[in-house]
This record gives C-alpha cells, sequence and structure tokens, in this order.
C-alpha cells in the first residue's frame, strides 16, 4: 500500500491545502509507525515550504537516516564477534541463521553460539539451521548459563580461526536489571578471550511503536551498534526502525524479507525509504 501517494496525487492534481490535508499526513506518518518526533519533523519542513511535496518529505526522512557505516567489517587476525539481541519472537534466531550464511557464502568461516539456553526451541532451531547450512553450532545445557556458551563459543572460534563468530542470546525482558545483567556477563566473559565488535538489535517491523520501547530498554542493557529489521516482507513498513534510526543515531544494517535463509539483505536506505513514500509494501 503506498503511504502518502493518495495525498500526493491529489495534491499533483492542483487542489489547495486544507486543515484537512495537513491532518490526513500527519496521520499517514503516524501510522507509518515513523513515531511524533519525526512526524513533526516532517510536517514541518512541509509547512516551511508551504507544500507537502513528495521531494520535500523524502529529503527530511532521507536526511534523518543515520550517517553511520552500514558494514560489518571482518577483523584480519581474530573472529569478528556478534552479539544478536532481541525480543522473543522477533526473529533473533532466523536471523542469525540467515547472517551467518550470507556471511559464509561471502567466502567466511563462521561459527555460531546458540546462548538463548531457556529455550530448548531456540537451540534446536538454530542447530537444524547449521546443519542444513553447514554451519558448526555451539550448544549448552538446557538452563544452562548462557554466558557459559558464549564462553566456549568464544574459545572455539579463536581456536579453530573462525572468520566470525555469531552469539544468539535469550531475548527474555524480565527485568532491565536481569537483562542488563545477561547481556553484559555475556560480553564480559567472551571478552576474557576476543572482543566484541558489533551487537546487533533485531527489531521486528510490525511491532509498532512498542519497537522504540524495546530499542530504549535493549540500548540501556547494551551497547548496540546496528539494527537488523525484520518481517519486511508483510504489510509492515517498518517505519519503527527509521524511529529508532533517528533518535539513536544506530544504523539499521540488515533486513529480512522472509522465513527462508536467502530473505536477507544488507538494508538499502534509500530504496527503503522511497518504499515509504511512493512504492508501498
Ligand atoms: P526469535 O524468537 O526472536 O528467535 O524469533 P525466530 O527467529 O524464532 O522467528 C520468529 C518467527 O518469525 C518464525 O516463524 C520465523 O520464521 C519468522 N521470521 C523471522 N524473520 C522473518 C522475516 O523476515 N519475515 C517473515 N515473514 N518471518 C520471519
Amino acid at each position: 500500500m503506498a503511504l502518502f501517494s493518495k495525498l500526493f496525487n491529489k495534491l499533483r492534481g492542483g487542489a489547495n491545502l486544507t486543515a484537512a490535508d495537513w491532518k490526513e499526513l500527519e496521520t499517514s506518518l503516524l501510522e507509518s509507525d515513523l513515531g511524533a518526533g519525526l512526524t513533526s519533523k516532517i510536517l514541518e519542513a512541509a509547512r516551511k515550504e508551504g507544500e507537502i511535496a513528495e521531494e520535500s518529505v523524502l529529503k527530511t526522512l532521507e536526511s534523518s537516516l543515520s550517517q553511520s557505516d552500514r558494514s560489518i567489517h571482518k577483523s584480519k587476525d581474530r573472529p569478528t564477534t556478534i552479539l544478536v539481541v532481541g525480543v522473543n519472537g522477533t526473529g533473533k534466531t532466523t536471523s542469525t541463521a540467515k547472517l551467518a550464511n550470507s556471511l559464509k557464502q561471502g567466502g567466511s568461516k563462521v561459527l555460531i553460539a546458540a546462548a538463548d539456553t531457556f529455550r530448548a526451541a531456540a537451540t534446536e532451531q538454530i542447530q537444524t539451521w547449521g546443519s542444513r547450512l553447514n554451519i558448526p553450532v555451539v550448544v549448552g545445557k538446557q538452563n544452562g548459563d548462557p554466558a557459559s556458551v558464549a564462553f566456549d563459543g568464544a574459545a572455539m572460534a579463536v581456536s579453530e580461526k573462525s572468520d566470525f563468530y555469531i552469539v544468539d542470546t535469550a531475548g527474555r525482558l524480565h527485568t532491565k536489571q536481569g537483562l542488563m545483567d545477561e547481556l553484559g556477563k555475556i560480553r564480559r566473559v567472551i571478552e576474557k578471550l576476543t572482543p566484541v565488535d558489533e551487537v546487533l538489535l533485531v527489531v521486528d517491523a510490525t511491532t509498532g511503536q512498542n519497537g522504540i520501547a524495546q530499542a530504549q530498554t535493549f540500548m540501556e542493557a547494551v551497547n548496540v551498534t546496528g539494527l537488523i529489521l525484520t518481517k519486511m516482507d508483510g504489510s509492515a513498513r517498518g517505519g519503527v526502525a527509521l524511529a529508532i534510526e533517528s533518535m539513536t543515531g544506530i544504523p539499521i544494517k540488515f533486513s529480512g524479507t522472509g522465513e527462508a535463509v536467502s530473505d536477507f539483505a544488507p538494508f538499502d536506505p534509500q530504496s527503503f525509504v522511497r518504499g515509504l513514500i511512493s512504492e508501498g509494501n
């Protein structure tokens, strides 16, 4: 569904802007989960120019994109270590497998750790992906200490000279303190052996504004370096991820567009923003 095209088409037809038109734009922006901050920025820019021009909305959206690097850099002499974090159900385990696969396809040696020891299904799921993709997966005892699995995996990644070490963490949002303690401990034990290079937060495009609260909780718990935006294949527009990116400066690095392992790609900000406005999803 094209987000603003109805409005743009009407305006292109030469209609004068009424209060209702401005309201319609505001409602569409809020409905696309861009959040109050970004919405008022767009409205302000449009008001200044006196028209709701597609280009002006596009310009404001593009200017709120993060300028940070969106790529993952491979370290030369040690495993590049990536923690994948996020609320259960966002697509964390699937994204871990997809990311591992895309790095392997690029010629890298990859190791995964299943540090979500609280859900037997999560461990089984990542093991199934691992055997399907021919990527080794380090697992621990159910209900065991996730940090100990992360540590064992780090030791293996170092000794086997893996290029990438990816840790699928538990996504329980029990208490903020609990989350901080758990992710902090995972990070600390890995860093006894090798630095953590990236912490990727998985954001479900369909979660709406709740995604912002989730992101804030995780950002307070651990130093998030990038976002993975999942479920972009549905009707969701992913505006929430742009809201998070513009609020925090943390770049969206990858997007997921389906349940298959190949439904994953580096995030393309320009086409995403254009898609938000004119093509629809
Ligand atoms: P986790 O609990 O965060 O580890 O989430 P999972 O990886 O188990 O994913 C939850 C559900 O979302 C599963 O049914 C996945 O197949 C599905 N899923 C994950 N990523 C995507 C995506 O990009 N698009 C769609 N349509 N489904 C996805």
